[in-house]
């Protein structure tokens, strides 16, 4: 099994071969061609499997995909020129991500931010960038004003950025749930419902957790289309 064989794109190939990445482990060869297609995927897996490739490489094929099918420029998430001449304070627009990962903890979601910047290294027009509770609200606002493509969030923090209009998840096209076991044993449940229902019901879902039975797994369930089950 290489990872030519799985479909990706030749972006991401350059980025894993750089990486020193020789072969996809078990849940990677298993997930990335089906997340390819657009399925919908509940794991069971642990940390030092590989999880965070399994997610994140099939996204950046996809982004990297459409990249290269659009000429169009991406909109960049500012004020109008017009509206700069015309003296108008700058408004702020809320960022529109086209994917979000949910973790339950801020060390997680910066570990899964660095894992797509190398893995998206070569998708130019494609950033990632963490929500986190305990992080500055300024510095978030600036993030957040790049609109960026993909968020990695901690819930409670979302939220609050939800709720404050900076950020619609109209747009969403790909929600990953990421240690989804260890979400809801720190009490995310209620924030994670509402951050579901903000979304598209057309988008793609993908939740990781170490085991699928119990809540964790009815709440997979209800979130996810016809999924494909990988137990690793
Ligand atoms: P994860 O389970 O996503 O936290 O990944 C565990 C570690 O394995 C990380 O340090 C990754 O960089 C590394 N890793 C993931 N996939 C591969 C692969 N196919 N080949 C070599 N290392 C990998």
């Amino acid at each position: 099994m290489t990872f030519e064989s799985l479909g990706l794109h030749a972006s991401v190939l350059t980025a894993l071969t750089e990486a020193g990445y020789t072969k996809p482990t078990s849940v990677q060869a298993q997930a990335v061609p089906a997340a390819i297609e657009g399925r919908d995927l509940l794991v069971s897996s642990q940390t030092g499997s590989g999880k965070t490739a399994a997610f994140m490489l099939p996204a950046l094929h996809k982004f990297a995909s459409a990249e290269a099918a659009s000429a169009a420029g991406k909109t960049p998430n500012q004020e109008s020129q017009s509206a700069r001449a015309r003296g108008d304070r700058p408004r702020f627009k809320a960022a529109q991500p086209k994917m979000l990962v949910l973790t339950p903890t801020r060390e997680l979601a910066l570990q899964v931010t660095t894992a797509t910047d190398k893995y998206g290294v070569h998708l130019r027009r494609i950033k990632a960038v963490s929500i986190l509770g305990g992080m500055p609200y300024p510095k978030q606002m600036q993030l957040l004003a790049r609109n960026p493509e993909i968020l990695v969030a901690t819930p409670g923090r979302l939220i609050d950025h939800m709720e404050s209009g900076k950020i619609d998840f109209s747009q969403l096209e790909i929600l990953v749930l990421d240690e989804a076991d260890r979400m809801l044993d720190m009490g995310f449940i209620e924030d994670i419902e509402k951050i579901v229902a903000a979304t598209p019901t057309t988008r793609q879902t993908m939740l990781f957790s170490a085991t699928l039975d119990g809540v964790v797994g009815n709440m997979a369930r209800r979130i996810t289309t016809n999924p494909l089950v990988i137990q690793i």
